[in-house]
């Protein structure tokens, strides 16, 4: 395929030194599952909404480091702000008064936070918010759904990399196949529906709620093919998990970009615990959870009444939480509306470009958030995604990267707020020269579709 060959010529210092990582990091690189195949571009620099790689292309980046970077990479301000603190000190050992300040702002923004405590990551987070429904509730049994990413903690990850296919029995608990390691007890514990099914959710709280510490849920699946929860869905499990004190905990990681109060303002839900990262820390690792003062409260110290302690050496260390203020600062409301246009915008101009070919294809997407699938099944869950095509999507990202435009390796992504509507029709050109190159090419002759 001219596609791949062009890739490889393009990218020659990136498998240059993919081979000498290989040697000391197993796959290349410690985030292998997201990045390309044949292999991962290595990045050197970047600016704004572009990056550099070794061998000096520039791409405009939509994946922003997994949605992390909401203003892009070096804004002014928040560069400012994290210089002045890293000119005293990047961690103290006492507490830095900005802890509170970005508490109060995420307090401020989300209704149905109280309180909030901050880790270092989206999955500590997790962690943390699992750990308090367990200790609230007396229970151990995690409700969850296909093709929910959570991060990587035990009770969370098990059958997260394997969507089951389309007419597949609903098997609750999930299969350890796709990630070993697990103590006994895991899958026990883990129960899984397929989303967007809010029969499968009445259900399960009918069969077993009574035994369900917490039921956690992305108001739209990301890492699992950017697909909005359906309203009704959300609501019953808002409604379920109320009847039978199961603790409603809502993964806002990547949705709370939605709106200033997160997708649980767009779509008027009120969970009881809500997960937090990537943007809240401004570029630096970061995790919070956060939600009702009576189950947050469980993490006071033991000597005032807490259960569940918390801990970690850079949580809230002073270089996160000024990035994170100042990031939050720059998101206020008429940034969040612009760049929800940009991403409409985007998902439009991409659909259009299927629409006018006629190949297999469908986009997905909600706010500043997009996927596009090689499919002709209409997505609305994990199992849709399981009729994906591996081999399209890949050369398809390849076909962006050649045409300076970054996607990750199933190319998902979200937008910066210094994209304006001149990339966003870039990428949509880009997408468009790689569909005719690929049609050209024979990608999409194939029996299977
Ligand atoms: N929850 C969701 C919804 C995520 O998308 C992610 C990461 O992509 C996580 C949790 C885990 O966050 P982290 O990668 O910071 O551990």
């Amino acid at each position: 395929s001219a596609i791949v060959r062009r890739f490889r010529e393009s990218n020659r210092k990136s498998a240059e030194h993919e081979q000498r990582a290989r040697k000391v990091v197993p796959g290349g690189t410690s985030r292998a599952t997201m990045l390309q195949k044949p292999f991962p571009v290595y990045l050197a620099d970047a600016r704004g909404a572009s990056v550099w790689d070794l061998d000096g292309n520039e791409r405009l980046d939509f994946n922003n480091n997994m949605l992390a970077m909401i203003h892009g990479h070096g804004h002014p301000e928040v560069v400012a702000a994290v210089k002045a603190q890293l000119e005293r000190t990047s961690a103290f050992t006492s507490v830095s008064e900005r802890e509170a300040e970005l508490a109060e702002t995420l307090c401020g923004r989300v209704a149905s936070i109280d309180k909030v405590t901050f880790d270092n990551s989206g999955t500590e987070a997790v962690m943390m918010a699992i750990r308090l429904a367990r200790a609230y509730t007396g229970r151990t049994r995690i409700l969850r759904f296909e093709g929910g990413y959570h991060g990587f903690y035990d009770p969370v990850i098990t059958g997260s990399f394997s969507n089951p296919p389309v007419d597949a029995p609903h098997d609750p608990h999930p299969p350890v196949r796709d990630m070993a390691g697990m103590p006994p007890g895991v899958t026990e514990d883990a129960v899984l529906v397929p989303y967007n099914d809010a029969e499968a959710v009445r259900r399960v709280f009918r069969e077993q709620g009574e035994r369900l510490a917490a039921v956690i849920v992305e108001p739209m699946l990301g890492g699992g093919g950017m697909i909005p929860g359906l309203p009704d869905f959300l609501r019953t499990i808002r409604e379920e998990s109320a009847k039978t004190g199961t603790v409603m905990i809502c993964d806002e990681v990547i949705t709370l970009r939605f709106a200033t109060g997160g997708a649980q303002e767009v779509y008027g839900l009120a969970p009881d615990l809500t997960t937090m990262g990537k943007i809240i820390g401004g570029g630096y690792p970061v995790g919070a959870v956060g939600g009702r003062a009576e189950i947050m409260d469980l993490c006071r110290p033991a000597d005032e009444g807490g259960a569940v302690m918390t801990m970690g050496t850079f949580n809230s260390n002073p270089v996160t939480v000024t990035a994170g203020l100042a990031t939050l600062k720059l998101l206020d409301k008429a940034a969040i509306d612009r760049l929800n246009g940009l991403g409409d915008r985007l998902r439009k101009g991409l659909s259009d470009c299927i629409e006018k070919r006629q190949v297999p294809a469908r986009v997905t997407g909600a706010a500043s958030c997009f996927d596009i699938h090689f499919t002709r099944r209409e997505i609305n869950n994990a199992r849709d995604v399981a009729t994906d095509d591996e081999a399209l999507q890949q050369v398809c990202s390849l076909g962006l990267a050649n045409r300076g435009i970054l996607v990750s390796k199933s190319r998902k992504g979200g937008l910066s707020t210094v994209m304006d509507e001149g990339i966003i029709d870039r990428a949509v050109e880009a997408f468009d020269d790689t569909l005719t190159e690929m049609t050209a090419e024979g990608w999409f002759d194939s029996a299977r579709h």
